[in-house]
């Protein structure tokens, strides 16, 4: 074991699979004990009870005149899918399975497109069998026997992919599906340097579990964070939800060990390398197309006890943006500096429908956060915008939670409280597009984006639809705006209608300058979008690499390139 190194006790596999069910065990485990729901997020428990639904199906009934009930759910059982077009060979069948709940479970990612046939029972493109690896050698043996026979690969995490990132390519012969939810413990912990070797399929909320008592955290929390995995977030380079500096994977990722069809990738630990370009940044975002993270080595953090947060009022959008720059410019780092427009901070904050909403927020392990509050609270002020002194929540040093009331509580509550179920078949068609454009660029685009996709909605809805926007991250050269799109649509062609936005969306945002997607990753979705966005020489470099690395083309086909 290496010099610093603790070993941590080792966590059973967690169970997300009906037929995978462990014994009793830590009450913990309990959550992760049951099935994933297969049309919303999350878990079975986390699907709304029948009245929730009606009571939002009469509510859009109300606003959009036209009468909507939620469609019953389907039971799996008696849900037919396409055999499966292949024979799991007898060494293998301890972790392999064509079982058809696995196959159906493992059919979608988390886009509500592919909750929206899965509630309607329609599964009509699922893999072919499911290996649930439970250690390397098994990961090993699954990848070389479907790269043998030909068959082509899908590495699965948490599957909350909204990109198409784990679904069945659609003109692959055979598809195996590799989940990887019993690679689901911390190995190692090396306290000096604050680090860990993490397996690649822990999910989120076991990993800070784990963390927890060593005073450690890895502070990464997309929104996804309950559901996604370490291996997911290297494969897509996830964001976090802080707002600035470190909140990416990339930046947490000391080394990866990745099985390929051509052996085993592992890089060196080190905090730092010159040495020619690094290998880690070609697998950080390769969406398992050059093969399956089995471990990394992410950098760690003391848990925070200083919080200061803020909720500042702006009279418009465009003066929120230059408070926000100017508080990024000035490098003070807050964790959260999230600016909602007027019709996100009404919805989501309460706001009057003319207001933005700046939520600003600091956290330390170490230092008092007092001094930095002020300090943006008053460039805000410069740009016009207002909070009242005693408005301004600081805990320093206790650990207590800050900004869990008035409108900076009611956001974060419709942040995290997130229940595609509720308006999942009721017609309705909500999406969001987050990009990143620079500072100078910033106004033209974002006026851009609403005049075009405002016109496509208005085409493809009709009135009724809606059209916001909040920045996700900040960075010194600019913001990460992320849209969110909905309206009612066509109850049966919502995928076509859907699909028409999406299209006019992805093109918009690369004409104007910005990048197909900033933290949700290509997948098989934003790949028109990300074909014009790359230079066509690395689209020629990397297809060269993955030849070398996956030379029959075996793993992820359609993710990112097309293979050849
Ligand atoms: C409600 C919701 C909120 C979200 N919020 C955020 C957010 O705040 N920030 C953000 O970045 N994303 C967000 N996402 C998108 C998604 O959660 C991320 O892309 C996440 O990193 C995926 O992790 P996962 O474990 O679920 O991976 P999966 O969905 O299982 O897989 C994603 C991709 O990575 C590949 N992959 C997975 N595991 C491995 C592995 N071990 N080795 C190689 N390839 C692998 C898959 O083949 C696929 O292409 C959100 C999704 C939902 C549904």
């Amino acid at each position: 074991m290496p010099h610093g190194v603790a070993e941590i006790p080792v966590r059973p596999a967690l169970a997300r699979f009906s037929a995978y069910t462990p014994g009793p065990e830590d009450p913990r485990m309990a959550k992760w004990e049951q099935r994933r729901s297969f049309w919303t997020w999350g878990y079975a428990s986390d699907e709304p009870s029948e009245e929730q639904r009606k009571g939002v199906a009469k509510a859009i009934s109300q606003r959009t005149g036209v009468e909507v009930e939620p469609p019953p759910i389907p039971d799996l059982a008696e849900v037919e899918i396409r055999p499966a077009r292949l024979e799991v060979p007898a060494r293998l069948a301890d972790w392999v399975s064509s079982e058809k709940e696995e196959r159906l479970l493992h059919t979608y990612g988390g886009h509500f497109m592919e909750l929206l046939s899965a509630l309607r029972g329609q599964f009509d493109n699922p893999p072919d069998a499911v290996a649930h690896p439970r250690n390397e050698d098994e990961l090993e043996a699954t990848l070389a026997w479907a790269d043998g026979e030909g068959y082509k690969v899908v590495p699965y995490g948490g599957g909350t992919s909204v990109v198409w990132g784990v679904r069945p390519p659609d003109d692959a012969e055979q598809v195996i599906t590799i989940d990887l939810d019993h690679l689901s413990r911390v190995v190692e912990i090396d306290h000096t340097s604050r680090a860990a070797r993490i397996q690649a399929g822990m999910l989120g909320p076991d990993l800070e579990d784990a963390l927890r008592p060593e005073g450690l955290t890895l502070r990464h929390f997309p929104q996804s964070f309950p559901w996604s995995t370490v291996g997911g977030w290297v494969a897509t380079r996830a964001g976090g939800h802080y707002a600035t500096n470190h909140t990416h994977i990339d930046d947490m990722v000391e080394s990866v060990r990745m099985i390929t069809p051509s052996g085993w990738w592992e890089s060196r630990r080190l905090p730092g390398s010159g040495a020619g370009p690094s290998p880690d940044r070609m697998v950080i975002g390769s969406e398992g197309t050059l093969g399956i993270i089995s471990e990394c080595w992410l950098r760690l953090q003391k848990r925070p006890t200083y919080r200061a947060t803020g909720g500042i009022v702006f009279p418009s959008w465009h003066a929120g943006a230059e408070a926000v720059r100017s508080i990024v410019q000035s490098k003070l780092w807050p964790s959260n500096l999230r600016l909602l427009d007027p019709g996100e901070a009404k919805q989501s904050a309460g706001l009057d429908g003319e207001q933005a909403l700046l939520i600003v927020g600091f956290e330390s392990a170490d230092v008092p956060q007092d001094a930095n509050i002020k300090a943006a609270v008053a460039l805000a002020r410069e740009a016009g915008g207002s909070i009242e002194d005693d408005q301004i929540k600081i805990s320093d040093g206790t650990g207590e939670a800050t900004g869990r009331d008035g409108a900076v509580g009611a956001w974060r509550q419709s942040f995290t409280g997130v229940n595609a179920g509720l308006i999942n078949g009721l017609g309705m068609i909500v999406d969001t597009f987050e990009t990143a454009i620079t500072w100078d660029r910033f106004r033209d685009f974002d006026a851009e984006i609403r005049e075009r996709v405002g016109a496509t909605l208005e085409r493809v809805l009709g009135p009724g639809w809606t059209l916001s926007c909040r920045f996700t991250h900040v960075y010194t050269d600019g913001p990460a705006p992320y849209y969110t799109f909905q309206g009612p649509g066509k109850l049966g062609g919502e995928f076509e209608q859907w699909q028409e936005i999406k299209e006019a969306a992805n093109a918009a945002v690369v004409e104007a300058g910005g990048t197909v997607t900033h933290h949700h990753a290509v997948g098989r979705m934003h790949r028109s979008g990300y074909d014009r966005q790359r230079p066509d020489l690395f689209a020629d470099a990397y297809k060269a690499a993955k030849a070398k690395i996956d030379p029959r083309g075996t793993l992820n086909p359609g993710v990112l390139f097309d293979v050849d």
